[in-house]
């Protein structure tokens, strides 16, 4: 079974490709019957940015992705092998710490920042890497009364690693995505604790990651370069080395080009903003998952409904380019999740992502709970259900003329382009003589029968092969009078069967449509 973890710093809101490696991690761990825990790598208090820690929990949720261990949204934590914020566990970290000084591994140094400078501007003059490794680690051999005398002065200290590695040296590992990597060794003297007692990123996760059992890391390819920082801290510390893979960061299209997402400034870059459009946190997942590996749509297709848990990811057949997000390609795998969802389950998300974001429209929807449901219904009891919705907020384009008493805007637009080819009196009297022959009861066939009738009465070709032979006879055909009526009934040329659609607004609801277009 394996272990794995997402282990964001608390310094901004989670992204699109940080579910993304997420996901995976979760998998990874769930299908091997192993654990997949939340860690908060807190230690940089600079860079924090107050909320992070709410937000990354809030889109997590959102997605459906819950670590079996961490920190929840209660504010307390979950797992024996807390605490899981980094700023918690001072003390274990300085009990290593401590262990590696003893050994002779790490030492304090009472460096300041213009010895440091100094050191860089002699290695700048030599043409020489910059830092604080080899003979430039000036303190590195100090003897314990040299120690000893540092520290009775008070100065701030830090605590570095005292490397083994050079950069002549090459470490070799096979990194679970993109395969056999070869790297030269560290060679710098890392400061692994700060001078206020908080140890730096590198050292607290290695030692985390040694203490919650850690067996598989899948993280951002930002993180590539750190990993003989990473493998020396393990060695040096003793522990086992977990597993290593990272990813490519995703793309997103820009006009016809494909670049990697801005965390500054796309907002799509951000999980929230597909919560905010209203797209389903399953059509995220679902999508990711087809990114993740590229038989999974082929396996979705001959599993329609199954949880995507049921299918098991494959290291080896990742991308190792970064994979395109496409936002088109996210509505489309969402109108065939949300195809899949009953009519009730439609309004109930519906009704509850408006309450979030579109209050007016929370109102309409809670006014009419069940005429929205048999509303959402019409496309859904279809042979082959409607695949229109791609996101919560679309509702209200798609199906406000259901709801639209008022006959505002819409429906003007809709008469305009009507009446450019039709005198508004010939489409009124259609509309006047459909009225008394209104009857909800008629089947399908004897109300296409009355809508005809009124056509021929009225002048209209039966056909469009009969108008199209002698088009200025007729005014129109009878499928203009249904759009006719189509028009009186929603302001709209498309809309859902008019027949079906007829039904759902009930006698009264039609009624009232069909005198206010008479005027
Ligand atoms: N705290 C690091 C980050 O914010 C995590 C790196 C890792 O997963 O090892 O990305």
């Amino acid at each position: 079974a394996k272990v794995t973890r997402f282990a964001p710093s608390p310094t901004g809101f989670l992204t699109i490709g940080g579910i993304y490696a997420t996901l995976i991690s979760e998998r990874l761990a769930h299908q091997s019957g192993g654990v997949f825990y939340l860690r908060i790598e807190d230690t940089d208090k600079k860079r924090e940015v107050e909320g992070s820690i709410g937000d990354i929990l809030q889109a997590l949720s959102y997605c459906g992705i819950y670590p079996d261990e961490g920190p929840t949204a209660a504010g307390e934590e979950v797992g024996e092998y807390g605490p899981y914020k980094q700023t918690e566990r001072a003390s274990l970290y300085h009990v290593f710490i401590k262990n590696l000084i003893a050994r002779g591994l790490a030492y304090p140094c009472f460096c300041d920042a213009d010895e440091l400078q100094q050191i860089r501007d002699k290695q700048q003059a030599a043409k020489l890497n910059p830092g604080y490794y080899g003979e430039w680690a000036i303190h590195r051999n100090l003897t314990p009364e040299q120690v000893e005398a540092e520290l009775a002065t008070g100065k701030p200290y830090v605590i570095r690693l005292k490397s083994p590695g050079s950069p002549d040296r090459r470490i070799k590992y096979n990194d679970l995505i993109k395969g056999e990597i070869e790297m030269p060794e560290n060679e710098q003297d890392i400061v692994i604790m700060k001078s206020d007692g908080i140890p730096t990123y590198h050292f607290a996760h290695a030692v985390d990651d040694c203490l919650m059992g850690t067996t598989h890391v899948i993280r951002g390819d930002e993180w590539l370069a750190s990993v003989p920082i990473h493998l020396q801290l393990f060695d040096m510390l003793g522990f086992r080395r977990p597993e290593y893979g990272h990813l490519a960061p995703l793309m997103k299209m820009d006009g016809a080009s494909k670049r990697k997402f801005s965390k500054r400034k796309d907002p799509d870059a951000a999980a929230s903003y597909y919560e905010q459009e209203g797209y389903p946190g399953i059509s995220i997942t679902e999508y990711l998952m087809t990114l993740i590996n590229s038989n999974y749509e082929e396996w979705r297709m001959s599993q329609p409904e199954a949880p995507y848990s049921e299918f098991m990811i494959d290291m080896n057949k990742m991308n190792v380019s970064g994979a395109l997000f496409d936002v088109n390609k996210l509505g489309d795998i969402s109108k065939d999740v949300i195809a899949l969802l009953r009519a009730d389950e439609v309004f109930e998300h519906t009704a509850a992502w408006a309450a979030a974001y579109d209050t007016e429209m929370e109102a309409t929807l809670l006014a009419n709970r069940e005429y929205a449901t048999a509303v959402f219904q019409i496309g859904r009891a279809l042979e082959k259900p409607r695949k229109d919705i791609a996101k919560w907020s679309d509702v209200k384009d798609l199906y406000a003329y259901f709801f639209d008493e008022s006959f505002s805007k819409s429906v003007a637009a809709g008469y305009d382009s009507l009446l450019a080819s039709m005198p508004s009196e010939l489409a009124k009297q259609i509309v006047r003589e459909y009225a008394q022959t209104l009857d909800l009861q008629d089947d399908r066939d004897s109300w296409f029968g009355k809508v005809k009738a009124i056509g021929v009465q009225l002048g209209f070709a039966k056909d469009a092969k009969t108008y199209k032979k002698n088009p200025e006879q007729y005014p129109g055909h009878v499928g203009d009078v249904a759009m006719i009526l189509r028009v009186a009934l929603t302001g709209r040329t498309i809309t859902l069967d008019l027949y079906d659609m007829m039904h759902v607004m009930g006698d009264a609801r039609v009624r009232n449509r069909l005198n206010q277009f008479i005027g």
